[in-house]
């Protein structure tokens, strides 16, 4: 299985990085490693000083597609799950300053800590409240309903691209109020109100 993730989905998230708002959706790439499922604990890794939080919204791919129209791509999904797609800051800023890939700030082991998955058919895609709590405190709010490309056209387009394959997961991308995490830390994700994950910073 492959994850594929969504940069720049959210306005208020692309203006609190100061970045620009894209032409099309930004994609990159999370290898198999960077999986922690059940809420297994995420181990700070020692490369770098500024690991942040970045909740989002996961979609799992049901069967395989290419160039799947815009129409049909909700037969091609048929679970949501909520994710955190960990983020070295400190190494992307460095990286997207000199023009680099920044693979390495989001492809390192346990850089994706996933939920279990939830049946579309229980929700209404286009508008789940999704929110993140650190330590007890909100940190992150969101819903699906402000997404600048929204879960069918995510699908449409990747798919042009990248062939989708049954178990492959989405991140949707994040909404605004990213930050940074500490050994010690507890994150809690809920989708409306199903507690999606609860883990800990080690
Ligand atoms: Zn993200």
């Amino acid at each position: 299985m492959k994850i594929i993730c969504i940069g720049r989905n959210y306005v208020e998230h692309i203006e609190e990085l100061g970045n620009e708002r894209p032409e099309h959706p930004i994609i990159f790439m999370k290898p198999d490693t960077s999986l922690l499922r059940n809420n297994e604990p995420f181990y700070y890794p020692d490369f770098s000083n500024d690991i942040h939080h970045e909740m989002e919204v996961l979609v799992k791919i049901k069967k395989e597609g290419k160039s799947i129209d815009k129409e049909f791509a909700k037969d091609y999904y048929d679970k949501v799950g909520l994710g955190i797609d960990f983020t070295a800051r400190d190494w992307q800023t460095k990286l997207k300053a000199k023009g680099y890939p920044w693979e390495i700030a989001k492809a390192f082991n346990g850089a994706a800590p996933i939920s279990h998955f939830i049946s579309k058919s229980d929700t209404d895609v286009t508008n789940i409240n999704f929110r993140l709590e650190k330590n007890g405190q909100e940190v992150q709010n969101g819903n699906t309903g402000l997404m600048l490309w929204p879960i069918d056209e995510i699908i449409s387009y990747v798919s042009k691209f990248i062939l989708l394959k049954k178990g492959d997961i989405i991140f949707t991308g994040t909404p605004k109020g990213v930050g940074p995490v500490d050994a010690g830390d507890r994150l809690v994700g809920f989708l409306e109100n199903e507690k999606m994950f609860d883990f800990e910073i080690k």
